[in-house]
């Protein structure tokens, strides 16, 4: 009779700021929670922030880069950070994105990069 043993020793770590969130002031109406370009009307609500002039983002968060970080492409909302001027960022290292060199921009359509999602960045290259 042959017994096998094995050591199932596994180390499981969860990452504590994972799902966490943070409110900062919405970059599109930059707080004062009105529509910033008067599409319906001065008065009507904006549609990134509710009216609120603050958005949740997640705790790890940086600049969107296709919007430099205002919420907004000409008179619409950004679509990389959905307005809010912040984008979630991934733990770990990071390099410029090699496609649009950080900007965030596809240069042919002037839409967001297709390679980083209009973040700028794109995680680096993992060696293992
Ligand atoms: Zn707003
Ligand atoms: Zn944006
Ligand atoms: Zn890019």
């Amino acid at each position: 009779m042959t017994q096998f043993q094995h050591a199932t020793e596994k180390t499981v770590q969860k990452r504590r700021s994972e799902g966490e969130m943070v409110e900062v002031t919405c970059s599109f109406c930059g707080g004062r929670g009105k529509d910033p370009f008067g599409i319906m009307s001065w008065l009507s609500t904006c549609c990134v922030c509710g009216g609120r002039g603050r958005v949740q983002v997640p705790a790890l968060h940086g600049r969107c880069a296709h919007c430099r970080g205002t919420g907004a492409i000409k008179t619409f909302t950004c679509t990389v950070c959905r307005g809010t001027g912040h984008v979630p960022l991934i733990p770990g290292p990071l390099q410029a994105c090699p496609e649009c060199r950080g900007t965030g921009d596809d240069a042919a359509s002037a839409l967001a990069c297709m390679t980083c999602r209009g973040r700028g960045w794109v995680p680096q290259a993992s060696h293992r």
